[in-house]
């Protein structure tokens, strides 16, 4: 029940239906008898500058999860960004702050992280291999030379994004050896699909069939895409012997983050 004491959060994107933050959100809300509520909001672009404008005077909006496509737009529009969000130039969630300033950070690269780690994975020390230098792919890029790794494989089928990505990760850590070439996937403690591919049941994998044979049994294999829960990906790596990470369980390790940044949540619910 929303009362007139309500405070509330948003998620914003367009289209915003398929989301399941609401249902994950209202229902530890109710449970834990929080009084705070999401609203899902479907924003066209051309409005999306008067909203933000809006969020800075709603007294009682404490934050906002930000969802495709606004990541990079709304990096460029907020009053604040930590670091990690203004070296990626996007966010996935921002807090209205009592002043009514709006800081951004990204925490997807954290939800991933946090999945990995309950999979037994510590990044310290340990070579990875992330295909996709996207959104997410630099998130998760950037989550794992913060976590430690010696060494990082970064790859894309645009050759502009991965120079990109390449040059994000030298700068803020210039000590992790930053690959985009390699002939088999061996060495790779951790695998990381961070594309679209494999999504909707196309049978489709990010990588060949005869570079897959090379991964490791010791590996973790992971995928960001949420449907199927199982992708060809994923059944290739489990018919190997991986332990695999599936994109929901991605999502859901990064709700206590998404909620603690916006003040409404523990860091461990
Ligand atoms: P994006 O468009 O920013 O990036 C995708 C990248 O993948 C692009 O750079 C593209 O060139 C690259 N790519 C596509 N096919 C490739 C291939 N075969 N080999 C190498 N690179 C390839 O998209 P994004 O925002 O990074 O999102 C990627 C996926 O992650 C989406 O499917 C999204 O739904 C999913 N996602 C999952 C979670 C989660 O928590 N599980 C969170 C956010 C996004």
């Amino acid at each position: 029940m929303i009362h007139g004491t309500t405070q509330l959060v948003g998620i914003i994107g367009s289209p915003i239906a398929q989301v399941k933050s609401p249902e994950n959100f209202n229902a530890w809300f109710n449970e834990n008898a929080v009084d705070v509520a999401m609203l899902p909001i479907d924003m066209r672009e051309a409005q999306l500058a008067g909203f933000v404008s809006a969020m800075r005077g709603w007294n009682n909006l404490r934050g906002c999860v930000v969802t495709v496509p606004y990541k990079l737009t709304m990096a460029e529009l907020v009053d604040e960004l930590s670091p990690r969000a203004a070296a990626l130039r996007s966010v996935n969630v921002l807090r209205r702050e009592s002043d009514g300033r709006l800081v951004g950070d990204n925490v997807d690269g954290d939800g991933f992280l946090n999945a990995a780690k309950a999979h037994g994975f510590d990044p310290v020390g340990k070579s990875a291999l992330v295909i996709g230098s996207g959104g997410v792919g630099a998130a998760i890029a950037w989550a794992l030379c913060q976590g430690g790794v010696r060494c990082l494989g970064i790859a894309d089928l645009s050759e502009t994004r991965i120079r990109a990505l390449k040059a994000i990760l030298q700068n803020a850590f210039p000590d992790i050896e930053i690959h985009t070439q390699y002939s088999t996937l061996s060495e790779f403690d951790l695998v990381a699909n961070a594309t679209p591919v494999g999504m909707g049941g196309t049978g489709e994998t990010p990588l060949p069939a005869n570079l897959l044979q090379s991964l490791s049994a010791e590996a973790l294999v992971t995928d960001v895409v949420t449907n199927p829960v199982l992708t060809p990906f994923l059944e290739l790596a489990r018919s190997r012997g991986c332990r695999i990470q599936t994109g929901p369980e991605m999502a859901r390790a990064q709700l206590a983050n998404l909620g603690a940044f916006m003040g409404v949540t523990a860091l461990n619910i």
